[in-house]
């Protein structure tokens, strides 16, 4: 497996936790949205299933959908888990990468991709620019 597919999404940190038989992967062992769903399975007179901690890197791809609610870089913010506001990262231009940094926006656009605020250095200059995850890599 490529490492660019293990890594998490923009908003999921790499130590998460799931429910055991859940589909789901939270930042958040507290999630209100996990508890939810456990009340809702007290309610109803079945067992809660036990919250178990999962690494990103461990899960299949599709296996585990992150969570709307604690799996977003809002929650990371509130939560002061932000991942360094200023990530290194590669930025697309002209057929090549460049070295800069990015500031991921806090959810996805209605065009389903991330974007990001980037500032890469190239040919001397420093450009800021708004790049979708399209033209962007993790360095
Ligand atoms: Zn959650």
């Amino acid at each position: 497996m490529r490492d660019e597919e293990r890594r998490p999404p923009p908003g999921v940190l790499e130590q998460g936790w799931r429910t055991k038989g859940g589909r789901t992967y939270h930042n958040d062992p507290g999630c209100e949205w996990l508890q939810k769903g456990q009340n809702r399975l007290r309610l109803i007179g079945k067992d809660t299933h036990e919250v178990v901690p999962v690494r990103w890197a461990d899960v299949g791809p599709g296996q585990l959908q992150p969570c709307d609610h604690c799996c977003a870089p809002a929650w990371l913010e509130r939560h002061g888990r932000a991942q360094v506001s200023e990530k290194p990262c590669l930025v697309m231009s002209d057929d090549r990468w460049w070295e800069g940094t990015l500031i991921w926006e806090s959810s996805r656009r209605p065009d389903g991709l991330w974007w990001a605020t980037v500032t890469y250095r190239k040919q001397g200059q420093m450009i800021t620019e708004v790049r979708s995850q399209h033209d962007i890599r993790a360095r």
